[in-house]
């Protein structure tokens, strides 16, 4: 076991504080990675305070997770000591369903563990996540990343990132498709970024007039403010795919209507309230609704490999862990420009 110290949340009403905890031994299969970047996720922000139910605490979130090699097990042969290494949403899965054979660990049939809030499969113990000076992963869940990028850019790939390009390249997005994406945070901002690099139109749909301008650098083509009932009539019919990152229970009628025959409409972002859908926008004309997961590790380091070559990384705004809840509070007001990344130097 080694010391190691991170900031955590001990209720769901509690503010992030400092912590000590313990982290394990490295065991043969084990990287251990001292953390430079933690991105920091509206997932954080739901399970810190407990909006999706079934919290654990005390809880150190953060699953965009970057930073050096610091020591490998005896059977680690893809990493050694001082490489560029990174974390996200999954540290286990049971490997041997279909779904993990097939690469797609975050749709394991027991059950992905998660990289925080959750408990380890082989010992039962808590995990803990990236706001914290180092973690131990095992290798299969260790990713690469290229020193050409800025790794503090790089960090909020790993869950913003591969949540927009894997739903995107699930269905095909290329040159030709209208694309719209909803909302412009941390999952948007990549969103509007891989879908303009796979060469489709596409639309951003925000609430936030001040955005227009960013949302335009980062890859749209058109914006429409979603509280403009005259604006959102007249996308009906138009789009093969929209992406909703939506953090908060919102109308997606308007969205589902959007879509022209055969279109889809994709959900990541997770409300804390079910979605209701008028019928009638479903089958006339025939329209898809769904949803999607993370990734799964050879998609993620697809990704990652995909945004080093493109150099694609993430808009960030650097903050010292202290401004934490400062950061959350912004979240809140959807005033992220477009991901908060916390410095761990500052721990
Ligand atoms: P974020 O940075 O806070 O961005 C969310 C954006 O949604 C806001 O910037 C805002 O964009 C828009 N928005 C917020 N409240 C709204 C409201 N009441 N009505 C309409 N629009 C609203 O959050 P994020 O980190 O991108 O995460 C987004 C969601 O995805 C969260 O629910 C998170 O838990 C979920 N998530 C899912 C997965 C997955 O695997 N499926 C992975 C990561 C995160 P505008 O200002 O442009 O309107
Ligand atoms: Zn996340
Ligand atoms: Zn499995």
């Amino acid at each position: 076991m080694s010391q190691a110290k991170g900031y955590a949340a001990q209720s769901a009403t509690t503010p992030l504080a400092p912590f000590s905890f313990e982290r394990r031994q490295p065991r043969p299969d084990d990287v251990v990675i001292e953390i430079e970047f933690c991105g920091v996720c509206h997932s954080d922000l739901h399970q810190a305070r407990d909006e999706w139910g079934g919290s654990i605490y005390p809880m150190v979130p953060g699953h965009e997770i970057v930073g050096k090699v610091k020591a490998v097990g005896s059977n680690v042969t893809r990493f050694k000591v001082g490489d560029p290494a990174a974390v996200g949403v999954i540290v286990d899965s049971c490997r041997v369903c279909e779904h993990c054979k097939a690469g797609l660990e975050n749709y394991c049939k027991e059950g992905m563990t998660p990289t925080y809030n959750g408990k380890s499969r082989v010992d039962g113990s808590l995990e803990q996540g990236g706001y914290s000076n180092e973690i131990v992963t095992d290798q299969q869940f260790v990713h690469k990343i290229s020193p050409k990028l800025d790794p503090a850019g790089v960090a909020p790939l790993l869950c913003a990132g591969i949540t927009t390009y894997s739903p995107l390249r699930h269905w095909g997005v290329t040159k030709g498709h209208k694309v719209g994406v909803v909302g412009l945070g941390g999952l948007g901002h990549m969103a509007l970024k891989f879908a303009h690099s796979f060469g489709a139109s596409v639309t951003l749909f925000t609430t936030s007039a001040g955005k227009t301008e960013d949302a335009k650098r980062l890859g749209a083509d058109e914006v429409v403010i979603s509280k403009d009932p005259e604006a959102m009539a007249k996308q009906t019919g138009q789009f093969d795919f929209i992406i909703d990152t939506v953090s908060a229970a919102h109308d997606v009628n308007p969205y589902i209507s959007a879509l022209r025959l055969d279109g889809t409409y994709c959900s990541v972002g997770i409300p804390d309230k079910p979605l209701s859908i008028q019928p009638f926008n479903l089958i006339i004309p025939r329209r898809n609704i769904s949803g999607s997961a993370i990734g799964g590790t050879p998609e993620t380091q697809e990704m990652l490999d995909y945004c080093a070559e493109k150099g694609i990384v993430s808009d960030i705004e650097i903050i010292p862990i202290q401004k934490i809840e400062e950061a959350y509070a912004r979240m809140l007001k959807s005033d992220v420009k477009y991901r908060f990344v916390i410095d761990m130097k500052t721990l």
